[in-house]
């Protein structure tokens, strides 16, 4: 499997110069298995995959599966600019969770609505098919996924890809269930339970994945302020990789407040944690441009 980072900001799109070395633009990973190209987000960053890819299949038709997590702006905003999908010559498959009370189609075809976008879903000319999480997974050629629903609100999904012997996690936008119980005070302990329970799960999810896309949108000194917000903290997201034995952590969706000194620095809260531990855990802050052999 062939992993490269399009977008590795999480909330808003941060250009400049304070954000050149990990990138500006928001969620965008892109997936080949085999022959399979699949898709990981359509934040800003699917603007230039979509460039990368009009080049690559300049003289021959384009097949994309795209996994939206979820519809939040910094996931979806960058579709409209997706070049191949206005081309007749394309197939994108979309797949995704319902939004809350209407369907992921008319949720995509609502941020293109006139008032918000000069062209409407219906003109794209490539065959757009929507496919909505049923709690089956997905079968593309060689690859297997599997989803699961997240800790952050409205309906977010987590992605875990087995391509041949290999094994990856697209899991961004969560927070742990019980860091969030046990803040709010979340009171009952059956409520804590719960929480466990649905933690335990997620572990299981990505136990043992070679790589795990997951998210630290927070330093350990800002999360307190923002729990409830549906985001991680740096050294939550260690302890899981480490309790999940993943072969690697990337760290993704980076918050749009911080420059490049504050995400190396992150990756060195990481790498301190994972000493300590005496683990063999690989870790690193993604960034724009980067791809990784699974
Ligand atoms: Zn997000
Ligand atoms: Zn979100």
């Amino acid at each position: 499997m062939q992993v490269t980072f399009w977008g590795t900001r999480g909330s808003i799109a941060t250009p400049g110069p304070a954000t050149i070395a990990y990138g500006g633009n928001t969620s965008c990973v892109e997936v080949r298995c085999g022959t399979d190209i699949l898709v990981f987000d359509a934040g800003t960053g699917i603007r230039p995959l979509g460039l990368s890819l009009m080049k690559e299949f300049m003289d021959r038709p384009l097949t994309i599966h795209l996994f939206l997590s979820h519809t939040h702006w910094d996931h979806i905003q960058g579709f409209p600019f997706f070049v191949p999908a206005y081309l007749p010559t394309t197939t994108v498959h979309l797949y995704g969770s319902t939004g809350r009370g209407r369907p992921l189609e008319k949720v995509i075809r609502g941020q293109m609505d006139t008032d918000y976008f000069p062209v409407a879903l219906g003109d794209m000319q490539s065959a757009l098919h929507v496919h909505e999480f049923k709690g089956k997974p997905f079968q593309i050629g060689e690859a297997t996924l599997t989803a699961k629903f997240l800790n952050h609100p409205g309906m977010t999904l987590g992605y875990r890809i087995t391509c041949g012997k290999k094994s990856m996690v697209y899991a961004t936008d969560n927070e742990p269930y019980q860091q969030t119980l046990a803040h709010l005070g979340q009171r009952a302990e059956a409520g804590r339970d719960f929480g466990r329970r649905l933690d335990a799960e997620f572990m299981s999810f990505i136990a043992a994945a070679d790589l795990y896309i997951g998210e630290a949108q927070y330093t350990d000194d800002e999360y307190p302020a923002r729990i409830g917000w549906g985001h991680s903290s740096i050294t939550a997201t260690v302890e899981a990789a480490l309790a999940a034995n993943v072969r690697t952590l990337a760290f993704s969706h980076h918050d749009p407040l911080h420059d490049d000194a504050t995400v190396a620095a992150m990756a060195e809260t990481a790498q301190r944690l994972i000493a300590e531990r005496g683990s063999s855990l690989h870790c690193f802050a993604a960034h724009e441009g980067q791809t990784v052999e699974v």
